[in-house]
């Protein structure tokens, strides 16, 4: 018998029934051939489980972040429409009460660099439930917020804050401008990485911004991500990941200019951006700009190969982990979750972690009480259930509150019982 000739593809083990069409770069549109880390499948990060929807199916999505060659932007890829994914939002800002604080302090910083007042008008992409908004209303600031999820612009409006429910792009900042006319400051916490439509985005600020204003935006820095290993910051939500001379590329193609930048610690390492009309140079550029691309550069964030590194770095974190959990385990500990943040689905799925090493875990929304981790199904509870339950090892999800929750949980000490993070690799907290 005659052996089947041998195809490239089937001499090296893989089958792909056809080669299919590789994606584009969100921003620059060259071809994606270079894997950041592929976290496997996992389900929508804010899609919790109800108890009668246990025993239905649940679709998973590939989480493979890619790196672009020519522009170094990491990415997914597009595999759900955001209106699935937006549209009933289950995060509600103003339950992290260190949110809800920064977002005061960064409200009395630009009334006061941006001589702000009650001619101005302030637009917010994203505005969730009126956490930040609410603060420059006090101060007798007009505002607007555009929020596509429906139940969180509702907790805005009914609290007093004008809100569209709409995504954002050019189109919506037409319409806005046409309603409202535009606008002095444009931000954006949190929203940048979450767009699939990138270049629509910014053009569509481009186009709302008056004459003479300022856009800042906060987003999780690429840098931190890479330096401390933070993966399960990767969810199907954040489209994209930005190093400072990326964001820099994508707003000069779109006519605005980087005028300033700081570095801000939360979301484990985020950048604040300003930006502004390229033709406005009343705003000189700050040495900030120059400072921190000289720092990511010398940091090998500007060369492909820090970011093909990335990947084998994760599956050692995940052995980590699961080392500490099978080890906790086998000595008959108990270990419970604290938190159900869009980053807790990424670890848990990734890591194959269920109620076989996490007994539960809790969370402050109410929105999620009674409901299960998606993919995983881990039952969440109301954070009382740990002082109930007393077990010995408390796993934070939510890392970047770690601060605020080991204080508001600093009586689990009183039965011996101690917090857990999991990145930058797994460590329990004195
Ligand atoms: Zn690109």
């Amino acid at each position: 018998m005659k052996p089947a000739p041998q195809t490239p593809e089937s001499a090296s083990g893989h089958h792909h029934p056809a080669a299919r069409d590789r994606a584009a770069c969100r921003f620059c549109g060259a071809t994606l051939t270079d894997t950041f880390v592929d976290l496997g499948l996992s389900p929508l990060c804010q899609n919790h489980i109800e108890p009668d929807q246990l025993n239905h199916m649940e679709p998973f999505y590939p989480l493979h972040a890619w790196v672009c060659r020519q522009c170094l932007l990491v990415q997914l890829e597009e595999y759900v429409a955001p209106g699935e994914i937006f549209s009933d939002y289950a995060y509600f800002s103003s339950y992290s009460d260190s949110w809800v604080e920064h977002a005061r302090r960064y409200t009395e910083m630009a009334i006061e660099r941006f001589g702000l007042g009650p001619d101005s008008r302030v637009v917010e992409l994203a505005s969730n439930d009126g956490y930040l908004l609410q603060h420059f209303v006090a101060r007798g600031v007009p505002v607007l917020g555009i929020e596509p999820a429906g139940n969180v612009a509702q907790a805005a409006i009914d609290k007093g804050i004008p809100t569209e429910v709409r995504f954002f792009g050019t189109e919506t900042a037409d319409f806005v401008r046409g309603e409202h006319g535009p606008a002095n400051l444009i931000l954006g916490n949190n929203v940048l990485a979450h767009v699939p439509d990138l270049n629509d985005f910014v053009a569509g600020m481009k186009r709302l911004l008056a004459p003479g204003g300022v856009i800042t935006m906060e987003f999780p820095h690429l840098a931190r991500l890479i330096e401390e290993n933070q993966f399960d910051t990767i969810y199907h939500e954040h489209f994209s990941y930005f190093s400072f001379r990326t964001v820099i590329d994508v707003f000069a193609a779109h006519g605005l200019t980087m005028f300033d930048v700081e570095e801000l610690p939360t979301h484990g390492g985020s950048l604040r951006i300003f930006a502004r009309h390229d033709d406005d140079e009343a705003r000189a550029v700050s040495d900030n700009v120059a400072g921190l691309l000289t720092r990511e550069r010398d940091e090998g964030l500007h060369e492909i190969d820090t970011y093909l590194r990335f990947g084998p770095k994760v599956e050692e974190t995940k052995r980590r982990l699961l080392a500490f959990l099978i080890e906790a385990r086998d000595a008959g500990k108990r270990v419970v979750g604290y938190g159900a943040p869009g980053k807790g689905n990424t670890l848990l799925n990734y890591c194959g972690i269920r109620q076989d090493f996490l007994d539960y875990t809790v969370d402050r929304s109410p929105h999620k009480y009674g409901r299960y981790t998606p993919g995983t199904r881990i039952p969440i509870h109301h954070p009382d259930r740990i002082a109930e339950t007393r077990p010995d090892y408390v796993l934070i999800l939510p890392w970047n509150l770690k601060d605020e929750i080991t204080a508001k949980g600093a009586h689990i000490r009183e039965w011996g019982g101690r917090f857990v993070v999991p990145i930058p690799t797994v460590e329990v907290l004195p």
